[in-house]
């Protein structure tokens, strides 16, 4: 498909939110955004859970389902804003009485369960700072992370204690409070532990929120560990404000959606759109505990009428390996709007998601540090397969270029590689590294927050994933783009995915390795193998397409499902495969 676009179809009855891309650009401001939300009464500020969850609970939308909750084996549960706004304000009581104050850091490890979410709010209400963690962290990442940030609280299920934290407790000596949730049959409540259901019944359910500086610390979230080891991103409650709007500009929320974000809240996409943007919208959020599965998938969507989906490419990649057949059992005519995001859609998946929903993926782009969406494509607009779309309104892109007296340059030449960058000052932009003031510094330049990812821009506006700065290949001379060559890779039947590399070589610097796995019904043989380097010669041209191929039944991921290159390459040189806490199966 490559730069063609797919017209969308004109059978859409929602008008999206964002209309005219040039007019919504040129007429928005921050200011303008901020008053979409009301802030906390008597001008003290702004919460995060005040819009999320009171104001909507004090006003019309107070009986509107915020969250229904669909259980592994089947339970549902659903929960209205007052619903949630009681049970916020009884876990905010807990932390008070057990003198957790402004500030001090509240983590919660625990799989995608209610209690999550209740005290995801409880803990803004108290001017806490929340730190999610994946539930599926072993002892060692969760030891380093909560060492790192100083926890003072941890909210997490029994079983998940004895198997992964209580032998880490001497270690851990700011550590005063662990609050165990979920439904286990027998709760015995190891030493050093409460219960916080106990605690949840003594605790009122009146709660007022103390004034809250828009720079207070709301949010510590560490980074995915792609590239080395993750970084604390740290973010503040003014940071609601671009919450708000990118899920209204970018995933294009109307009031009767029902949106569902699979990423876990141990990513930022869970946190920052599975449990913070549907909410301060007033629309209904859908929370799966389930693991990824096709089927489930399907039958979600069709069951509880998702209109809006934001997944990402691992999932969508998976959905194809299984195929389309499958989505065509179900009734999707609720689904309007699919969006990803992650890493970089190929644009195979786009257009499969045309084919076989009838719309294709809307691809987005950010990261941990900048807390919200920064380039996405719109409801209103084509999709350029293949392209992360336009910058939100309100957020300067740039692709730049560091002179070698360090200044930074702004490339204005169309379709030419350079580093990513945004201008710095929108409102979830990171306020630090948690302890790492000075790497927190070097990322920025001439007012610019450089992010570490290489792009390009087309004469259009529309920007261009390449790749990460450590994976770009140089090869002859020449820079290559993992995502072209692994897209590519992918247009091939028999491709599920695709890892790129740069494997040193003594002639060109570095010769394109590609890693491989196949889809379900093709099996690895050589013909196989020099038929797919054929393929991609005969699309990429000899320099560019990869000189080896080597098949693997699954790439190495994090697990938040990013494809770990670095990975892949110190396998390759034998090297060490430094830090890998956040890899799927480590
Ligand atoms: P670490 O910083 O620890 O190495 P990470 O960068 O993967 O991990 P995240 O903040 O979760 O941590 O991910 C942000 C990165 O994911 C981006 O910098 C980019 O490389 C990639 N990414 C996210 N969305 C997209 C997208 N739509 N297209 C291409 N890449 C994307
Ligand atoms: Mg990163």
């Amino acid at each position: 498909m490559g730069w063609e676009t797919i017209i969308k179809s004109l059978r859409d009855p929602i008008v999206p939110n964002l209309l005219d891309y040039t007019q919504a650009q040129a007429a928005f401001s921050w200011k303008q955004a901020r008053r979409e939300l009301e802030g906390l009464p008597c001008g003290a500020g702004i919460n995060i859970a005040h819009e999320a969850v009171d104001r909507h609970a004090t006003g019309p939308l107070r009986n509107h389902l915020a969250m229904r909750w669909l259980g592994k084996s089947g339970r549902i549960e659903n929960y209205t804003f007052a619903e949630l706004q009681t049970l916020t304000n009884r876990f905010a009581n807990v932390l008070r009485s057990l003198d957790v104050a402004k500030g001090d850091r509240v983590y919660v490890l625990a799989g995608r369960i209610p209690e999550l979410y209740v005290t995801a709010f409880g803990t803004l209400k108290n001017r806490s700072v929340l730190c999610p963690l994946f539930s599926a962290f072993g002892p060692e990442p969760i030891r380093a992370r909560m060492a790192l940030g100083q926890a003072k609280v941890l909210i997490t299920t029994e079983s998940l204690y004895q198997r992964k934290v209580s032998k880490l407790r001497p270690a851990l000596p700011s550590l005063k409070h662990v609050l165990l949730i979920g439904d286990e049959e027998q709760r015995t409540c190891a030493p050093g532990t409460m219960d916080l259901h106990r605690l949840m019944e003594d605790a009122s359910k009146q709660f007022t929120i103390e004034p809250t500086d828009p720079e207070d610390v709301a949010l510590l979230h560490f980074t995915s560990g792609t590239t080395g080891t993750p970084k604390g991103a740290v973010h503040v409650h003014e940071a609601v404000v671009a919450h708000h709007i990118t899920g209204k500009l970018a995933l294009d929320f109307h009031s009767n959606d029902i949106f569902w974000c699979t990423a876990d809240p141990g990513w930022v996409t869970g946190t920052s759109y599975g449990i913070i943007a549907p909410l301060t919208n007033g629309i209904t959020s859908i929370v799966d505990e389930g693991e990824f599965d096709a089927e489930r998938w399907y039958a979600i969507l069709q069951d509880q009428k998702v209109s809006v989906w934001y997944t990402a490419p691992t999932a969508i990649r998976m959905m194809m390996k299984v195929g389309a057949q499958l989505a065509h059992k179900y009734h999707l005519s609720a689904l309007r709007f699919l969006a990803s995001v992650g890493e970089p859609l190929n644009p195979e998946a786009v257009v499969w998601g045309q084919e076989t929903f009838g719309r294709p993926f809307h691809d987005n782009w950010w990261q941990t540090e900048t807390g919200g969406i920064m380039i996405a494509n719109y409801a209103a607009m084509d999709v350029r397969p293949g392209s992360m779309g336009r910058p939100v309104p309100g957020i300067e892109a740039a692709i730049v270029r560091k002179t070698e007296e360090g200044k930074v340059e702004i490339i204005e030449q169309p379709d030419t590689q350079g580093e990513l960058a945004l201008r710095a000052g929108w409102p979830s932009m990171f306020r630090n590294y948690w302890n790492e003031p000075e790497r927190y510094k070097k990322c920025f330049a001439g007012g610019f927050y450089l992010t570490g990812d290489i792009a390009k821009r087309d004469k259009d506006g529309y920007f261009w994933f390449v790749g990460r700065k450590d994976d770009v290949i140089k090869s002859s001379g020449h820079l290559i783009g993992p995502f072209e060559v692994e897209s590519t890779l992918m247009e091939h039947q028999a491709v599920a995915e695709a890892g790129v590399i740069g494997k040193p070589d003594p002639v060109a610097m570095e010769v394109v390795k590609a890693f491989v796995s196949l889809k379900d019904g093709y099996t690895v043989s050589e013909a196989l193998r020099r038929e797919l380097l054929a393929f991609a010669r005969v699309r990429l041209g000899p320099v560019v397409a990869p000189k080896e191929i080597e098949f693997r039944p699954k790439l190495p991921r994090t697990r938040s499902g990013k494809i770990m290159r670095r990975l892949l390459k110190a396998e390759e040189l034998g090297l060490p495969t430094g830090d890998t806490s956040t890899l799927e199966d480590g």
